[in-house]
């Protein structure tokens, strides 16, 4: 594994996984793009995803709702009200920080004053943030007596009292902008899958208990985005939305629980590097019953979370539906005038209409590409002595499946020769299969090593039966194969390298 950020920062960059966002006018905070290989690597652990919840099981639906949302879904289901996170500013150079991180980020005799000034105990940390929140005039003292500096300056600060911050992105809709023609980026997936949840029960015939699975943008205008991908402002999430009846939520919460570590595993995050977290109560989100963080070793950061599955429920199906008060709900919900729609589902023993519970997986696109990079990182000694960097990734993720080399680029018989060696390859499905005609062999190993293509394939003179003298002709047709992780050379004929990719790749 990675033994730090930066090391994965700049292969990334190197590479061509990750660039900042609009780099050329100086970078936009928050904002990140897939370069050419990031974007195969994204949209591989989106497949697994995808096929393990949706096309793996017989309970699932998929869906794919727009990003930006009517103001009243945002209003009734707390959004609006609820998701902010508390921020200070500094009056002596105007920066604005997220409360926990800024106490977060100080030196720890720091932290215990701050403890110490609000009567709290430093190895608790929640507690002290919430302590924090709740008393502004006070935590505005704490933080000034306690010297807690400004990350930006490392000078201290002169702090404001901790302030709400909403951290929803805005935007107008349509040619007038009055009052009312405004709508939210979502902030996450999840509110599209209980607008359609009428929808999908009426087209589908569902019953339940079943999801529906969703992979999409969310937005969050996060008051200190940082840690290169780990914490951005537009990101994606794959999310699933559990439907089922009452009493029988908490079994299917461990259901889940059980079922996404073992797909953590399967994309090469083990178990052993992700600690589940049984949120306490006074930190539960405002919709949730219960909730366990999957929090995942992250290289320099420690554990932090990539996934969250939650029990919210009848939260949500409760706060969008009409009638709110003849259906029985559970949950503490606001009252909804607006909505047209009665979100149950008939019982499946009583055939009585009920508002079912809901566990939400929630995982993050780019905190997975992280852990599933900083996983795959290895730096390794050969027997020459030589250092080799080389992603060992799981061979469904990696982002070039096979790379095609011809021994010379200047040498038309082998380059022709390899780009329909490619083709043929590419006509099996795997993913991408990479003509490299770059030229040096050496280059090309090492650079298909540090993205993590399992196989590469190189034709050179012996394949055209022409190597120098007194040419081998039993090797004619035969091309290498390279492995990435033994570094085992396999001469194969070429009729046979369709099956033999495919069975290894499969
Ligand atoms: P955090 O406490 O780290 O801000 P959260 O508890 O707000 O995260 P959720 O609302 O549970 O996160 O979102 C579900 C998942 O979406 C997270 O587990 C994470 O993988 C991802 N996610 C949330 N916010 C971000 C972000 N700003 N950047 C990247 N991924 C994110």
């Amino acid at each position: 594994p990675a033994s730090s950020m930066e090391e994965l920062v700049s292969l990334c960059k190197r590479r061509g996984f990750i660039f900042q966002g609009s780099e050329i006018y100086g970078g936009l905070q928050g904002f990140y793009d897939y370069g050419p290989l990031g974007v195969e690597l994204k949209n591989n652990i989106k497949a697994a995803w995808w096929r393990s919840n949706v096309y793996e099981r017989d309970d699932m639906e998929g869906l794919d709702s727009s990003i930006i949302m009517h103001r009243l879904v945002l209003r009734h289901s707390g959004h609006e009200a609820t998701f902010s996170d508390p921020m200070v500013d500094n009056k002596k150079n105007n920066k604005r920080y997220r409360l926990d991180h800024l106490v977060k980020d100080q030196k720890a005799d720091v932290i215990a004053k701050v403890a110490a000034e609000m009567g709290e105990d430093a190895s608790n940390f929640p507690a002290l943030v919430a302590a924090l929140n709740k008393q502004a005039a006070r935590a505005s003292e704490a933080l000034k007596t306690a010297g807690v500096r400004d990350p930006f300056s490392g000078e201290v600060g002169d702090w404001t009292e901790p302030k709400p911050f909403n951290m929803m992105f805005k935007t107008t809709i349509g040619p007038i902008a009055d009052e009312e023609s405004y709508g939210y980026l979502r902030p996450e997936t999840a509110q599209g899958i209980f607008t359609n949840f009428k929808n999908v029960v009426d087209s589908t015939s569902r019953r339940l208990p079943f999801g529906i699975a969703q992979i999409g943008k969310a937005f969050r205008n996060e008051i200190t985005p940082r840690n290169f991908i780990f914490r951005v402002r537009e990101l994606e999430q794959m999310e699933i939305e559990f439907f089922c009846v009452p009493g029988t939520d908490e079994q299917w919460h461990e259901h889940w629980l059980e079922r996404r570590l073992s797909w953590w595993e399967a994309q090469g995050v083990p178990r052993s590097k992700i600690e589940i977290l049984d949120v306490p109560k006074e930190d539960l989100a405002h919709y949730s019953k219960r909730t366990y963080d999957l929090m995942y070793d992250y290289p320099t950061l420690g554990h932090e979370e990539i996934e969250g599955i939650a029990n919210r429920s009848d939260y949500d199906l409760g706060s969008h539906t009409k009638s709110q008060a003849e259906l029985g709900l559970v949950a503490k919900v606001e009252e909804n005038l607006d909505s047209i729609a009665k979100l149950t589902i008939p019982h499946p023993e009583t055939n009585k209409p009920v508002v079912p519970f809901v566990i939400e997986p929630s995982a993050g696109v780019d905190r997975a590409m992280l852990a599933v990079l900083s996983e795959a990182f290895t730096k390794e000694t050969l027997e020459n002595g030589n250092e080799r960097i080389v992603l060992k990734l799981r061979p469904h993720l990696a982002p070039i499946k096979v790379a095609v080399i011809p021994l010379a680029r200047n040498k038309p018989e082998l380059v022709e020769l390899a780009r329909s060696i490619k083709n043929d390859l590419q006509k099996l499905g795997l993913g991408r299969i990479l003509l490299e005609d770059s030229g040096n062999i050496g280059k090309a190993y090492r650079r298909h090593d540090e993205v993590g293509t399992p196989f590469c394939v190189t034709v050179d003179f012996d394949t055209i039966g022409q190597s120098a003298e007194g040419a081998d002709q039993s090797l004619k047709d035969t091309v290498t194969i390279r492995d990435r992780d033994t570094l085992q050379q396999e001469r194969i004929q070429i009729s046979e390298l369709s099956a033999w990719i495919q069975a290894k790749l499969r």
